[in-house]
């Protein structure tokens, strides 16, 4: 079999399988750096600033991992004994090992989630609280955007910052995929993240940087979330060549996720022509039903093909397009999936 990376395969199974372009390899070459724990790297400070004014909020931080920037905001946000409201498939509460409740103390209400990704805002109000000895101190509800590639709609971003402006909670955005959400709803950045007191960005999903992840909020938190950053040992040194490719990314490749989700939507029809049962994707991630096929043959089919897919789910495989994934690696996806039904199927 040949190497998993060779440009032979098509990688659709996420949008992290993205490798540095040339262009970003030089910007990292290139970078000043400095000592960041000592607040003394200027790529760092220029990332950290160049992305809150993008989301129109004080202070930036940057940090390794996506899970590390949710797990320090839900720290600086929750103490122990505290409670965050969170959605049941949601990234921070099912797929970061629990951290904020191995590390912080912090008690997780997680809340089934509606079919377009939100909570159902009834449904949080009757879950916040009282304050009264027997309970968690509810604190925050945090969500989601993109989620499973779905787009919360802005309406819904209003009444979920109404119902906590009427509470004692904050509203924490998981924005791993946010700009995927503002190229969709061709908005600025800022009338969706305008609705939250902190967000979290991953400059390492579609955006195409090898590392790297912000979380974004009040001055005041910020200088806080510093500390939970050091103690989550996210504190790094000459961080800079690692933010130069944030900061390549945020000039060179926001505009273009368009493309991801043009490929997608492409890819998607190819599919439903072709006889597969799916939504149409609002973004780069696409699940294609597969509970009527069978499932082992399209795998090793797929593989045969060298198109590497997200087999895991029972009911479905994630497809996700991304910064390395061209017409032609489209293509040859799209024609292995509709060989397979009209040729391999059950062979
Ligand atoms: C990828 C992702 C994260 C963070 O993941 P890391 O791999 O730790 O950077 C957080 N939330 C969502 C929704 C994600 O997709």
């Amino acid at each position: 079999m040949p190497e998993i990376n060779t440009p032979l395969w098509v990688d659709l199974r996420s949008d992290t399988v993205t490798k540095p372009t040339d262009a970003m390899r030089q910007a990292m070459f290139n970078a000043d750096v400095g000592d960041d724990v000592w607040g003394e790297d200027p790529t760092v400070r220029q990332l950290e600033h160049t992305l809150a004014g993008m989301a129109g909020m004080e202070a930036g931080l940057f940090m390794p991992s996506g899970t590390q920037s949710n797990l320090v905001a839900l720290l600086t946000h929750c103490g122990r004994g505290d409670e965050y409201i969170v959605g049941q498939q949601a990234h921070t509460y099912k797929y970061e090992g629990g951290g904020a409740a191995a590390l912080g103390g912090i008690q997780p209400q997680p809340l089934p989630m509606t079919d377009f990704g939100g909570l159902n805002l009834d449904e949080v109000e009757a879950s916040i609280k009282p304050d009264d000895c027997h309970f968690a101190r509810s604190r925050l509800l945090c969500l989601e955007n993109t989620v499973h590639g779905k787009v919360l709609p802005l309406e819904y971003l209003l009444q979920a910052r109404t119902l906590v402006d009427e509470t004692e909670l904050k509203l924490h955005l998981d924005g791993a995929r946010v700009f995927n959400a503002a190229i969709a709803l061709q908005c600025q950045l800022q009338d969706i993240t305008r609705h939250f007191d902190t967000v979290s960005i991953c400059l390492s999903k579609g955006l195409g940087a090898p590392v790297g992840s912000v979380l974004l909020g009040p001055a005041a938190f910020i200088e806080q979330a510093k500390r939970w950053r050091k103690v989550c040992g996210g504190g790094m040194r000459q961080s800079g060549s690692l933010a130069a490719a944030g900061l390549h990314a945020l000039e060179h490749h926001v505009q273009r996720l368009a493309d991801d989700h043009r490929r997608a939507r492409q890819l998607a029809q190819r599919l439903v022509s072709a006889g597969y049962s799916l939504e149409m994707p609002q973004t780069n991630i696409l699940f294609v039903r597969v509970d009527g096929l069978n499932r082992e043959h399209l795998a090793q089919w797929l593989e045969q093909h060298r198109i590497k897919a997200d087999c895991l789910g029972r009911d479905s495989i994630r497809l996700v397009t991304h910064l390395d994934i061209d017409d032609a690696g489209l293509e040859r996806a799209a024609q292995a999936f509709e060989t397979f039904m009209s040729e391999g199927q059950g062979t």
